[in-house]
């Protein structure tokens, strides 16, 4: 299925929704997001807005479903992973990184554990929704461990007993004292970013693309 309007998809509602919009607007694009739409066309350039789970965005970029997409490289490098272990399409073009949706991804143990070193966490049960880069990381490391996959809570699995650590998305570190864990190894310091499928868009969308990236450059060194 062929469009000639540049598809972009973003996070619909979270974390990275409204700075995303925010910045699309600030390059010039306009629209106007009202309702449960999943696309909104823009009002003076030929660009629709796919608003969807940020899980789906790395998968509708590698597939060639939509031409950009914004998200977190947590989310991308996971998604990334998980699909050339099936053997699945996952490639994609890093075209930026933004200025928001910082944060890293991180194991944490009890707060009163003694921590030496990633040899500490060998043997062990680690709760997350990141089984691949959890993984790339305890290979890295030369250390075996045990999986929990969890898409939700999965701060309180090691007080219920399903696991001996976590390793989620950390900001200020709040969740994790609320939870009496800290923070032991950062395993990934993640942004988002923008990107882009690999297919040849043509002519006339590349260049659009081109614009809006020297626009975002604009727009980005201006909040520096
Ligand atoms: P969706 O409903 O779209 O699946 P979600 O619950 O998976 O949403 P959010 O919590 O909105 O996702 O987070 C989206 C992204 O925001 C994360 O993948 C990460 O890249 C980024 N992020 C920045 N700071 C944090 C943080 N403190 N905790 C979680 N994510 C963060
Ligand atoms: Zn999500």
């Amino acid at each position: 299925m062929q469009t000639q309007r540049l598809r972009i998809a973003i996070q619909k509602k979270g974390r990275l929704s409204k700075e995303c919009q925010d910045l699309l607007k600030r390059c010039g694009v306009k629209f106007n997001m009202m309702g449960e739409r999943l696309v909104v066309h823009s009002e003076n350039m030929p660009i629709d807005l796919l608003l969807v789970r940020d899980d789906d965005i790395p998968g509708l970029i590698m597939d060639g479903v939509v031409d950009l997409g914004v998200i977190g490289e947590n989310e991308l490098e996971e998604v990334g992973l998980e699909r050339a272990a099936r053997n699945e399409p996952s490639d994609y073009k890093k075209l930026r990184r933004l200025d928001f949706g910082g944060c890293r991804l991180s194991i944490a143990i009890d707060k009163d554990a003694t921590y030496n070193g990633p040899q500490d966490l060998q043997g062990k049960r680690i709760a997350t929704t990141y089984p691949q880069l959890v993984k790339r990381y305890m290979d890295e490391q030369g250390v075996t461990f045990s999986p929990c996959m969890l898409n939700g809570s999965v701060e309180v699995a090691p007080r219920a007993g399903l696991a001996d650590a976590i390793c989620d998305l950390v900001s200020t570190g709040a969740t994790l004292e609320a939870n009496g864990l800290k923070e032991a190894a950062v395993i990934l310091r993640s942004k988002a970013v923008l990107i882009q499928c690999t297919a040849d868009l043509g002519a006339e969308k590349q260049a659009l693309i081109d614009r809006l990236l020297t626009r975002m450059q604009g727009v980005i060194q201006a909040k520096e």
